[in-house]
């Protein structure tokens, strides 16, 4: 009877989805093929493990549990309270932080609403913020407002921010006009860390900076917080007062965001007129603002799926695949350096490259586009010195997510040798681009019609597909299904096998 009930309000409440939903499962399998046969070079993007993927379809999602472990506004968080403090232990762990001097918040949803809720948390509306201009490299969240004037980003529009720049000749970040700025801005809040910065950061003159005005120094480490745990980069934390992340990037676990903040005494870091004592004040003030100021029940799944990440952040081998992404992403750019092509910065420090095309007369969007076409996954990204934001002077290439898949130096300087090519792909697609320019004019529509139908692209597809599918995909697994084509197999067996985008009973 009470199966029969069950059945009634609840008729797919225990159906796998390839039963219950084929047209969902279908877009989801063809989504793991396209994953899986495609050279990722997003420099955001990363593949997650399947222990993750399996605490974030956990029954965590289920459960409400706003506030704090130990302080719950919701009965029954028992196991929610135990996984959020296992959570926020391991953060601090993989981040070699001592619980004395740093605190966590695991909670926020992602990278922005954890950025917004540090400047709710420790500014006034209408305070002064200072990060990296988004055409330099650095994020909307930072205070983006474009050149004329018009408020894009929440935090332009409850802020006042003026940004930094890009030194127009090297690419990198103009400490001294930063510092002149910020003595003649007097911002509450400096900002650091970025989208599409290819150098290392000056945390300490940052922090002097900050210091001499009275701001506090955030850091968002979001690309490159994975390099950070692996102590593969300068560590934010000896200089910032506040540093946020999200957490699939580089650090490779589900879409999430995480809030760092000092607290304890503030010692030396204590400003003039603090007493000797002063302590930070920060966590309350943030862990307010998180909830209830911004964000309601946390994503328990989230957060338990962070918590496997953040174990195996921890481990040797999280160490040697993020030496790996920096040994990856300088092999690529010394290989394109080498063949006389341009790369902001002349190089990289970090996961990321930014290629300069203009001096191949083509722009970011027309190299991203023809990339699409052939399976390599890539965008388009302004460089120093860009006027249209519509059409970008070049590409952000990262190496995180094929660096996952086990590729080294050798795959990534050519993207590949392997494939028997003269030249590497990306500058096969790039001689493609080009020639089918040459034919039609600069104009995008009129190239645009050439390119799509370029016979040359679906064999360069034929060529990134063999090579990305030859590589292990990380969260689920891939092989070959029932009617003899190469399909994914998911990792746990549901009762139906895909074909042609429907489920099939197996
Ligand atoms: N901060 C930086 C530096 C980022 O690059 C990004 C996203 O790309 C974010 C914050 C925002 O993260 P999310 O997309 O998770 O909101």
């Amino acid at each position: 009877m009470a199966q029969q009930n069950f059945a009634a309000v609840f008729p797919e409440g225990l159906t796998p989805l390839a039963q219950a939903d084929p047209e969902v499962f279908g877009i989801i399998k063809d989504e793991e093929e396209r994953q899986w046969k495609g050279i990722e070079l997003i420099a955001s993007e990363n593949f997650t493990s399947q222990p993750v993927i399996e605490a974030l379809g956990s029954c965590f999602t289920n459960k409400y549990s706003e506030g704090q472990p130990g302080a719950r506004y919701y009965g029954g968080n028992v196991n929610t309270d135990r996984i959020e403090l296992l959570c926020k232990a391991r953060a601090l762990e993989a981040f070699h932080l001592s619980p004395e001097s740093w605190g966590v918040n695991v909670q926020p949803y992602s990278g922005s609403p954890a950025n917004f809720a540090v400047y709710t948390a420790l500014l006034q509306p209408h305070d002064r913020i200072m990060g990296l201009d988004l055409p330099s490299g650095g994020h909307l969240t930072h205070g983006y407002y474009t050149a004329n004037g018009k408020k894009i980003s929440a935090t332009s529009i409850y802020f006042e921010s003026l940004p930094y720049k890009l030194n127009p000749e090297t690419g990198y970040i103009d400490y001294d006009k930063l510092e002149e700025k910020a003595l003649d801005f007097r911002p509450k809040m400096l900002i650091c860390g970025g989208s599409a910065y290819p150098r290392e950061w000056d945390y300490k003159r940052l922090y002097g900076i900050a210091k001499k005005v009275g701001a506090l120094l955030m850091c968002d480490m979001a690309h490159y917080s994975g390099l950070v745990a692996a102590q593969e980069l300068d560590q934010p934390f000896e200089y910032c007062d506040v540093v946020t992340t999200t957490t699939h990037k580089s650090l490779r676990g589900p879409r999430a965001g995480m809030i760092f903040f000092r607290v304890g005494p503030k010692g030396e870091r204590a400003v003039k007129g603090e007493a000797a004592d002063a302590a930070y004040d920060f966590e309350d003030r943030i862990n307010f603002s998180v909830f209830p100021s911004l964000q309601g029940g946390p994503h328990n799944h989230q957060i338990a799926a962070l918590a496997v990440a953040l174990k195996y952040a921890a481990s040797p081998q999280f160490k040697t695949y993020a030496k790996q992404i920096r040994a990856n992403s300088s092999a690529l750019g010394a290989n394109l350096t080498k063949r006389g092509y341009k790369l902001v910065t002349g190089g990289t420090d970090n996961h990321l490259v930014l290629w300069d095309l203009r001096p191949e007369g083509v722009n970011g969007n027309k190299m991203e586009k023809a990339c699409d076409l052939v399976h390599i996954t890539l965008n388009k990204n302004a460089v120093v010195g860009d006027v249209s934001a519509l059409a970008p002077g070049g590409v952000r290439i990262g190496a995180p997510a094929m660096t996952s898949r086990g590729l080294k130096e050798a795959e990534f300087e050519t993207i590949a040798d392997l494939l028997h090519e003269a030249r590497p792909l990306l500058l096969c697609v790039l001689g493609v681009v080009i020639d089918v320019q040459n034919k039609t004019g600069k104009l995008y529509k009129d190239w645009l019609k050439v390119i799509e139908a370029d016979p040359r692209l679906p064999e360069i597809k034929k060529k990134v597909e063999a090579f990305a599918s030859s590589f292990p995909m990380p969260g689920f697994a891939v092989g070959q299904s029932a009617d003899g084509q190469v399909h994914i197999a998911p990792a746990v067996q549901p009762k139906a096998a895909y074909s042609n985008g429907s489920a099939v009973t197996a």
